[in-house]
């Protein structure tokens, strides 16, 4: 690129010497004689240098620099001072005023040309680097804000250096103010929930000899709240062009390898809230608030291998409600969906919190009763009883509705592998409480 430079001296042997020069060199040279006429070009064209003699009739080389110097725009245009002057004082002025340089005339044209390459190349570098800066200092910004958007904070550490650096964000996620984020591992890992603590250090740990690992853990907030974070780290090798590398297993280490771990974490508290609602609600019967089939059957069997293995006591309960198509049909469904309701809230109010309660289908319901035995479920069941016979739910223009349930009983044998053994046994049992004559209950026959 051909540089532009401004020259200006009021002595025209001296314009025309520097114009000859420098044009002779490559330079596109604007020459003038007066300061108010070149400030008033520089204004319409920045160049890239400009020559500026002291001493001149009207406006001297100081104050057009000064105003040079004065203008945002024009501040950063380097000036070097030309003149016979040989006194130290007006050089001293000449770089006080701004001046990048000095050059004393008669010129020597060698001295002139390497100084004005000199400064030409190292104003372009200078523009160069401030251009890299501006746009590293953009997409540090966007990528500051994307990872805010995402609540992505990342970190490195440099284990050898014993080094831990987090970004803003993990900073904001972890609750901690980025100017006072202590700088080491420790730290981070004190930041983990106790109980997780251990399999993220084990993590890190093991970084520097595996491809990478990826984790959920709790941290705790100073303000001791716990969220819950998705964690990816990696080691990197920035070895000795200081170029990152993914470390592969294997790859052998050289002298020049600076390995750095370096990870991204996620804030996924509010997704696992809404995860932990949604398995709540598909948990859940709609109407009844209890537990639906499937979770209840799975909840049991659960319950069973862990007796199965640890040993102990388990009793089942089958429940039916009596003659409820009758109920249906003679208060309708609504009122039906009433009596359902109710059979679940006697049930829970007389259970204990450790007991199951779950809607096997229609007005069918189990009920889990851990360490319990047979004849205390029997008891249990026997009170059930009472307590449903006992409601009452008024109903407009007719009379109260009452209710009534059937309970078969069974408890856990030695046989009993798995869940519907067990639930069989309760079933044939709720079975004959129906065939005596309903609202009762009968236990297994053994
Ligand atoms: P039993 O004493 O022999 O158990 O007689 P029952 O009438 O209770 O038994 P049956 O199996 O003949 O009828 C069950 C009724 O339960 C029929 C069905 O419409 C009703 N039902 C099933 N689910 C619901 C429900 O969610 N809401 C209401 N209101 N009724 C339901
Ligand atoms: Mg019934
Ligand atoms: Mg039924």
């Amino acid at each position: 690129m051909i540089s532009n430079i401004l020259i200006v001296d009021d002595e025209p042997t001296a314009l025309k010497l520097l114009k000859d020069i420098l044009s002779t060199e490559g330079f596109r040279v604007r020459p003038f004689n007066n300061g108010e006429l070149a400030l008033r070009s520089v204004e319409a064209e920045i160049p890239e240098l400009i020559l500026l003699d002291i001493r001149m009739p009207g406006m001297d080389g100081f104050e057009v620099c000064r105003r040079l110097k004065g203008s945002e725009k024009l501040k950063d245009i380097p000036v070097i001072f030309i003149s016979a002057a040989v006194d130290l004082e007006d050089k001293v002025k000449a770089f006080q005023t701004g001046g990048i340089d000095y050059i004393v005339k008669p010129f020597q044209r060698e001295e002139v040309i390497a100084r004005v390459r000199t400064h030409v190349a190292l104003n372009q570098s200078l523009r160069e680097l401030k251009s890299v800066a501006e746009s590293l200092r953009k997409s540090e910004a966007s990528l500051k804000m994307a990872q805010a958007i995402a609540h992505l904070g990342h970190w490195e550490w440099d284990a050898q250096a014993g080094h831990f650096y987090w970004s803003e964000e993990a900073c904001r996620i972890f609750g901690l103010e980025p100017q006072t984020c202590p700088a080491t591992h420790e730290s981070f890992l004190q930041a983990i929930h106790p109980d997780d603590r251990e399999r993220v250090a084990c993590c890190l740990g093991r970084l520097s000899d595996q491809d990478w690992c990826e984790m959920e853990y709790r941290i705790v907030l100073p303000n001791g709240e716990i969220r819950v974070i998705h964690g990816k780290g990696q080691a990197v090798n920035l070895g000795g062009d200081r170029q990152p590398k993914i470390l592969g297993t294997v790859q052998p280490l050289s002298q020049h390898d600076q390995i750095t771990m370096v990870g991204v974490i996620q804030d996924i508290t509010e997704r696992k809230k809404l995860e932990w609602q949604l398995e709540q609600q598909a948990n859940i019967d709609f109407l009844t608030g209890c537990a639906c089939r499937r979770h209840f059957l799975e909840h049991a069997g659960q319950e069973i291998s862990r007796l199965r293995r640890y040993g102990g006591e388990l009793s089942m309960l089958m429940l039916d409600l009596d003659h409820f198509k009758t109920i249906n049909d003679q208060y309708g469904h609504a009122v039906g969906d009433l009596a359902l309701k109710k059979l679940v809230e006697v049930c829970l109010m007389l259970l204990r919190e450790v007991d199951m309660i779950g809607r096997l289908g229609g007005e069918e319901f189990a009920i889990m009763l851990p360490e319990t035995d047979s004849q205390r479920a029997l008891e249990i069941a026997q009170r059930l009883c009472l307590a449903v016979e006992a409601v009452e739910i008024p109903v407009p223009s007719q009379t109260a509705l009452r209710f009534t349930t059937s309970i078969g009983v069974a408890s856990l044998a030695a046989s009993d592998t798995c869940i519907e053994s067990l639930l069989n046994r309760a079933d044939q049992a709720l079975y004959q409480a129906k065939h005596e004559g309903r609202n009762r209950v009968c236990a297994e026959k053994r």
